[in-house]
């Protein structure tokens, strides 16, 4: 039995996806420690409004306990079209049809079902990085290859923000080449395309037949404006982009897990059948709470919005008053990205910042090419623990 295999041995590569996230390493390390400020991961501190955890107790209250829909309730469906006519206007001249939408199980299902679609072994899928890195994670799964394409910090630029280079990105198509993953605005830069930006991205992927998987899912989180540009203001008919989208920021619901998927109804049922053939549907408690999140929660968006605003304009300066600290303010999303003077190694000063700031950040290493050198911070908490968190970095960093 000792020369045995080993069982990771015998099962399938993609079936590991991507090496353990370096995000996790570090909150081992912190996790329980006293008065730690986690900055961590990619949430907010505010709970579930309390009208979207009512309408799940009377869904279950009213015995809907039973399978469901697997696209998706008719009601969610019905009112995410709305709630998508009324924040981006009018898809192709009308307002948007409900079978655009399927409901999955967050975004990060979105994403798996988009992919599935869309990428397999052989398929090269190019996603400018650094990224989120369950991009490059849920590919390893699909079997295609992600090909990381470079985004630059471009201090001539205004705020001196993150700037995908189209021409590097066009460098980057090959015969293999499918899709290409847009995430704007961005985790974790902040990089949040112009729609001349998106426009070029789009003529691009027309020049050569490719998809476009939009994650526009902090596209409500921009400090200038009701929301960022979108795909959603320049595609037609033609375009083959899917959307991903989840509850999980705009409406405080990272652990319910539920969000949607957006395409042309044509796919309607493949996507019904990758559903059927991986979850089988989405709790219809959950649904019913992200009918009545989406329908009520415009003052609850614009609150979070505005507390992220307050925490960015307290961080920012406090960190730049440091003198070590290099960043492009985000435009966009809720997270400050930034290096630090003289320490290259960003998993070594996560550990450090802990021990001697008892703040929680993430390693650049964990969002691929580019972003080794960087930290990611999420300030989509409390104005007040943010300034504590500024004020224990400075003096630490100061050092
Ligand atoms: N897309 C991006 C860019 C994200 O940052 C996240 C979460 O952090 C998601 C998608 C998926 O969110 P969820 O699976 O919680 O819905």
């Amino acid at each position: 039995r000792d020369n045995a295999p080993s069982l990771l041995d015998l099962i399938r590569p993609e079936a590991r996806g991507a090496p353990e996230s370096g995000i996790v390493e570090v909150a081992n390390y912190g996790r329980g420690r006293q008065g730690l400020i986690p900055l961590w991961v990619g949430e907010g501190d505010l709970p579930t409004p309390g009208f979207i955890v009512d309408a799940a107790k009377a869904s279950l209250d009213a015995g809907e306990t039973f399978y469901t829909w697997q696209r998706g309730i008719p009601d969610l469906r019905e009112t995410i079209a709305r709630y998508m006519t009324g924040v981006y206007g009018p898809l192709f001249g009308k307002p948007y049809d409900p079978e655009r939408f399927y409901v999955s199980i967050g975004g990060m299902h979105a994403l798996q079902m988009a992919l599935r679609m869309v990428a397999g072994a052989g398929d090269e899928v190019l996603v400018p990085s650094p990224a989120w890195p369950n991009f490059v994670g849920a590919l390893g799964v699909s079997g295609a290859t992600p090909v990381e394409v470079p985004m630059t910090l471009d201090p001539a630029r205004a705020k001196g923000g993150w700037f995908l280079d189209i021409d590097r990105l066009a460098d980057a198509v090959t015969p293999r080449t499918r899709v290409i993953v847009v995430n704007s605005p961005a985790n974790p830069t902040g990089w949040t395309a112009t729609r001349s930006e998106l426009e070029a991205i789009l003529a691009l992927a027309r020049r050569h037949g490719l998809w476009i998987v939009a994650d526009e899912i902090y596209g409500r989180f921009v400090y200038e404006g009701d929301r960022a540009p979108s795909f959603h203001d320049i595609m037609d008919e033609r375009d083959r982009i899917l959307f991903v989208q989840t509850l999980s920021k705009n409406w405080a619901m990272t652990g319910w897990r539920v969000g949607w998927l957006e395409c042309d109804p044509a796919l309607g049922q493949t996507v019904e059948n990758l559903m059927q053939y991986s979850a089988s549907g989405v709790a219809t408690f959950v649904q019913r709470a992200a009918a009545a999140a989406i329908a009520g929660g415009e003052s609850f968006i614009a609150l979070q919005k505005d507390k992220a605003r307050q925490s960015r304009d307290i961080l920012c300066p406090t960190l730049a008053a440091t003198g070590r600290v290099r960043f492009a303010e985000p435009a966009g999303a809720f997270y400050l990205f930034f290096s630090v003077e003289g320490e290259p190694d960003t998993r070594r000063l996560a550990l450090r910042l802990i021990d001697e700031a008892n703040v929680g950040l993430a390693p650049g290493t964990a969002f691929g090419a580019g972003g080794e050198s960087y930290m990611r911070l999420c300030f989509a908490r409390n104005p007040a623990d943010i300034a504590e968190a500024a004020r224990r970095l400075a003096l630490a960093l100061g050092r």
